[in-house]
């Protein structure tokens, strides 16, 4: 599994100006290569290679979805590629979302809707009941929106711009909806701020939470250190990308820096 196995695209999808979706065929027939929801792969264009969580995992037809949002010269480079252009992948990686309860509320800002997307899919194969939150600085920017109403899904929008016809984060959305719905389990991904803020609203409701999270990757499977949080050295590859909210609790930087490929700390604020 820690060899990249070249892949040809099979379908490009457009999700907005941004965001495209590029499905692959994947062996799921040994058991540690289903990926699960909330996992991630290394997406190897033949000069770098960068953790790219699975917005959609179709174990019938044999194939698995990343979508990829263009922000710099890797994604920009992979956004050029079309049907019958290859890639490398290799994965699954790291530790998923664990699904409890029978209701749950699934949020998900910008490309954060990645990995809740195959949550979404997921959860609904089980009969869990999802309510989910897409997030989005406006209107063409949110995502699977579409896909997730279609999957019967209740989806509740917000755009920074109110272009959606709500006007504000995720948060002010989240803590709108939970004065009057109740969940056994919340699930998140997205801009770790707003993760921040919700990790305080489960605490007030007392609902459990998970939250996937990103650091700077290099090797994936746990060698490199890269990734590790302080104070407790878990390494995201491994030990994440998904955390409940006790062990959230316990990464001293969440909601406040991440450390780039050099190991200098960005801080949010
Ligand atoms: C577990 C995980 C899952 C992810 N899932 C997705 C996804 O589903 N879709 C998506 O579009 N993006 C996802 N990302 C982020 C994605 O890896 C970066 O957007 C991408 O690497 C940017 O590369 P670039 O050269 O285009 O941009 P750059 O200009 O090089 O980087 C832009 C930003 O991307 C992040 N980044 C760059 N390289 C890495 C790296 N090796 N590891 C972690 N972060 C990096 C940093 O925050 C950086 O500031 C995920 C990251 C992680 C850690």
């Amino acid at each position: 599994m820690h060899v990249p196995k070249v892949l040809e695209i099979k379908e490009v999808f457009e999700e907005s100006e941004t965001v495209k979706t590029f499905i692959f065929d994947w062996d799921m027939n040994s058991e540690y290569m289903i990926p699960q929801p909330g996992q991630f792969m290394m997406l190897w264009n033949f000069e770098d290679e960068k953790p790219m969580s699975i917005s959609s995992i179709d174990p019938v037809n044999g194939q698995l979805g990343i979508s990829i949002k263009k922000v710099g010269e890797f994604t920009s480079n992979v956004h050029k590629l079309g049907k019958g252009d290859k890639l490398g992948l290799r994965g699954p990686y790291g530790n998923g979302f664990n699904l409890k309860g029978s209701k749950i509320l699934a949020v998900g800002g910008g490309i954060g809707m990645a990995p809740i997307a195959s949550l979404v899919d997921y959860a609904l194969i089980r009969g869990v009941k999802v309510d989910v939150v897409s997030a989005s600085l406006t209107l063409d920017e949110l995502l699977f929106v579409n896909r997730m109403k279609k999957a019967g899904v209740s989806v509740f929008t917000c755009t920074d711009d109110g272009t959606c016809g709500f006007q504000g984060f995720a948060t002010d959305r989240v803590e709108a909806i939970l004065m009057d719905h109740d969940y056994d389990m919340i699930v998140t991904c997205g801009p770790e701020l707003m993760m921040n803020g919700i990790l305080e609203m489960a605490k007030k409701h007392e609902i459990p939470a998970q939250f996937s999270i990103e650091r700077w990757m290099k090797c994936a499977m746990g060698i490199c250190g890269q990734c590790c949080v302080d104070d407790t050295g878990w390494r995201v590859c491994v030990e994440g990308p998904v955390f409940w909210s006790h062990e959230v609790n316990l990464i001293k930087e969440f909601g406040e820096y991440r450390r780039d490929s050099s190991g200098t700390r960005n801080y949010y604020k």
